[in-house]
């Protein structure tokens, strides 16, 4: 693989169903990493192997589908859970057993009760207990935004070394400003001898990193958006200079199976997915797109499997886009001075209804220039 791929591990069957209110049976659960294998996304987090007998079955269900993608399971650092885990992830062609294990003084001081040493050495016999079964190891360290630089890169030189070979740093509780998040990982790739081994990971929660969920669902606020991140990277390829191998065109049906299965109704303003990622309502906005779409869109609708742009027309829509509108439905304006006396009609219209479909649209018009249907 070269140095520009980012690879792209998607946590919606895991982080995302971790989302108060949400449960996703084991159909869901396959239905949607078909979906994301379909999309091209390199790693599929379907679940938390331990957590529930209904998550392992899933977990073996989706890496028993799943032919060319990762599949993985999360995994607490203890042995149970990875001997659960390596066998929910047997079925795969290619299967991950990811380790988290938090290193943070709150959370070792008051969630696990153990002392830094206790709790580095625990993290090094799990991954050797969980090599017997997989060559390919993720470890996160949970908290890692808020753990101390020294202890971090300790730990890590020893996980790598014990044979890690994905480091995941995740901003658990979404602390991290993106400077110090960048920085905290630069300064670990630099710092620790053995960092070329392994696979450095950002996981956040709601912030344009690599671990990610489709429409951003997850713990709290939620995660990254994977459809997001994924267009700011090909959209912006001059600037960040790498690349995914995503199917984009997947991300809009993929947006739509996952608020179907999850319940979680997509906002309408949501970047890239949301309903009214590619409308266009306002007067300029509208004579703008009208003369190219290139005026107020960076991508086009096509590329992530969307409908094309719509000009919603409303009260604060012009002209030019209330005529454009009414051409595609069949009418033509006689003079500039009809199109005035229409036009004047549909502002006064917009003031009392919302919505407007097309057949109060067409009343806007004089009988005589309506379409006449054969
Ligand atoms: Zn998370």
């Amino acid at each position: 693989m070269t140095r520009d791929m980012i690879t792209v591990l998607d946590t919606t069957l895991r982080d995302g169903e971790q989302s108060a209110g949400i449960n996703l049976n084991r159909q869901d659960k396959v239905d949607i990493a078909r979906m994301l294998e379909q999309l091209k996304v390199d790693v599929i987090e379907a679940g938390f192997a331990a957590s529930s007998e209904s998550d392992f079955e899933a977990i073996k269900a989706v890496a028993r589908e799943i032919k060319d993608s990762t599949v993985c399971s999360l995994s607490r650092a203890v042995e149970r859970d990875i001997d659960l885990t390596a066998e929910a992830v047997r079925g795969a062609r290619s299967g991950r057993i990811h380790i988290v294990l938090s290193t943070s003084p709150v959370h070792m001081r008051y969630k696990l009760q153990q002392a830094p040493e206790a709790v580095l050495e625990q993290g090094v016999h799990a991954v050797k207990h969980a090599r017997r079964y997989s060559d390919d190891i993720e470890f996160s360290c949970e908290d890692a935004s808020r753990s101390e630089s020294e202890f971090l890169a300790r730990i890590v030189e020893a996980i790598i070394a014990a044979g890690v070979t994905t480091v995941s740093l995740p901003d658990t509780v979404g602390y991290a400003m993106p400077p110090e998040y960048g920085s905290l990982i630069g300064r670990l790739i630099a710092q620790v001898p053995n960092s070329d081994k392994a696979t450095f990971s950002a996981h956040c929660h709601n912030d344009l990193q690599v671990e990610c969920t489709i429409n951003g669902i997850g713990e709290r606020a939620g995660n990254a958006s994977l459809e997001e991140i994924v267009m700011a990277i090909r959209t912006r390829h001059d600037h960040l200079e790498v690349r995914t191998g995503l199917e984009t065109r997947y991300l809009v049906p993929a947006s739509r199976l996952v608020s179907e299965r999850t319940g979680f109704v997509v906002q309408p303003n949501k970047a890239i997915v949301g309903r009214n990622a590619f409308a266009h309502e306002s007067g300029i906005h509208q004579d703008g797109m009208l003369k190219n779409p290139l005026t107020y869109q960076i991508m086009a609708p096509e590329t992530v499997g969307g409908q094309d742009y719509q000009l919603v027309l409303g009260k604060h829509s012009g002209r030019a886009g209330y005529r454009a509108r009414m051409e595609r439905l069949g009418v033509r304006f006689s003079s500039e001075d009809a199109l005035s006396e229409a036009f004047r009609r549909f502002k006064k219209l917009c003031d009392q209804k919302l919505h407007l479909d097309d057949k109060d649209l067409l009343a806007t018009a004089k009988k005589e220039e309506e379409p006449h249907v054969a």
